[in-house]
């Protein structure tokens, strides 16, 4: 009896270990099946970082990385390796959206405007709209996306993120920034009666011990970045000027950003203008969104400071309110003093990346329309790649790992048909998709 005991705990324990044999041989393609690679045939190649295209190119792929980029004449293409002709189109490193709220679904005043986000739907809808949008994004070749914080939702762009990184469901790489910060009055729900409890849309603080703490707490929860809104609400003052309510006060900021320095993340600031965007920069913010009105000294510290310019161009020109009304004025003279800050930093050289604050706008739209918007305003429309490509890779600190098709990078590849820089519109209509290595859309169709 006790032989026979000892007898079957040894075969389990053998059988165990066989399979766990068969697994790692498995998992490693085994000696019968070697990873003979992917090769991507490019007929026109824009790599993300260097201003010249290249023809005929070759592109390697093993795993999820791509090993090696050369010309066709000159490439040794391993027999076996799967190939995959883009010898008509245009290849690209996948696209980098910096400012996006998969959590948020449009802002249109027919529907309830921004409150009816957070009203009405529960948490449960709200990720699976989000898990929507993911896909939207990576279906139009966006593989990475700086997810700008969840407006109500908590920390649930971290678990979108867990549910993408485990395979659960499609979606871009993502970098999130959870629940962001405001001050007491300095964000929405608003207007409602005073005797209610609303929800509010951010973390709100009063006084730097709750701002270095606020920042803990969403670092604590997985936040890649910290977002503060440095301004609130926009209006037309008594010059026709647009003024816009400041926030936090610079010794709030510093406490946050010294904080999230520490723990080797950024600080990305909503700043439109005047006081709140020259306290941004004061106390040290990485990277300014949508900066409407920049003035000269603003430029000069960004210049001085490196700090990032994310201008999110498309959203002002939404949903504007009837021209006769105070909040119309204020959608116009909006628009108009973007129209001028952009081409100022553009020339001044402030490093600027693509933003389109997609959530804002509805996720049906095309994401792209912010290169045309980009372009229009001067940038050349190589630049405006490269801001949604080499430019986001370096602020995220993914250098040679996102944003270019150089060896060592994760294999995120996009492709279209015709020339990009002769009509930037056609980055609407991606082609080819693949991340890391996978293939999730071919023809203009999903392959899933
Ligand atoms: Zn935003």
């Amino acid at each position: 009896m006790v032989l026979n005991l000892f007898l079957r705990q040894t075969v389990i324990r053998v059988s165990v270990i066989l399979v766990l044999i068969l697994h790692v041989v498995a998992q490693e393609g085994g000696p019968s099946s070697p990873d003979t690679g992917t090769v991507i045939r490019a007929g026109t190649l824009i790599d993300g970082k260097s201003d010249n295209v290249k023809r005929d190119q070759v592109i390697v792929i093993r795993g999820n990385r791509i090993t090696s980029v050369g010309d066709a004449a000159s490439a040794k293409v391993a027999s076996g390796a799967r190939v995959i002709d883009l010898s008509h189109a245009t290849v690209m490193p996948g696209l980098i959206d910096s400012h996006t709220h998969i959590f948020l679904q449009g802002e249109d005043p027919a529907q309830g405007g921004y409150d009816a986000n957070i009203l009405y739907p529960s948490l449960a809808l709200r990720a699976a709209r989000a898990t929507v949008a993911a896909r939207r994004a990576l279906e139009q070749g966006f593989t990475t996306l700086r997810d700008l914080e969840t407006e109500g939702a908590g920390y649930g762009d971290v678990g979108i993120k867990q549910a993408i990184d485990k395979g659960y469901i499609p979606g871009p790489r993502l970098f999130v920034a959870t629940r962001a910060i405001s001050t007491t009055g300095g964000y929405m729900l608003e207007g409602y009666a005073p005797e209610l409890d609303m929800p509010k849309a951010a973390q709100l603080i009063d006084g730097p011990i709750e701002a270095r703490k606020a920042a803990r707490e969403q670092l604590d929860h997985g936040a890649d970045w910290i977002k503060v809104y440095m301004t609130h609400r926009s209006w037309v003052g008594h010059h026709g000027e647009l003024v816009s309510q400041p926030t936090l006060t610079v010794e709030e900021l510093r406490a946050i950003v010294d904080e999230t320095h520490g723990w080797g993340k950024k600080v990305a600031c909503h700043a439109y203008g005047g006081i709140g965007l020259h306290r941004a920069l004061e106390g040290g913010c990485d990277s300014i969104e949508h900066g409407l009105d920049l003035d000269d000294a603003a430029i000069r510290q960004m210049l001085q400071q490196g700090t990032w310019y994310c201008p999110t161009i498309s959203p002002y020109y939404k949903d504007w309110a009837p021209a006769d009304t105070p909040a119309g004025q204020r959608d116009r003279q909006r628009a108009a003093v973007h129209e001028v800050s952009f081409p100022k930093a553009l020339h001044a050289g402030v490093k600027i990346i693509f933003g389109t604050d997609m959530g804002g706008i509805s996720w049906s739209e095309p994401i792209a329309q912010e290169f045309s918007q980009m372009v229009r305003l001067g940038m050349p429309p190589m630049d405006a790649i490269k801001s949604a490509t080499s430019s986001p890779a370096e602020m995220l600190d993914m250098q040679g790992k996102i944003g270019g098709i150089v060896p060592g990078a994760y294999a995120d590849i996009v492709a279209v048909d015709g020339d990009p820089l002769r009509d930037v519109k056609l980055l609407e209509s991606v082609q080819f998709v693949m991340k890391d290595g996978k293939v999730f859309k071919s023809g203009g169709r999903l392959v899933e």
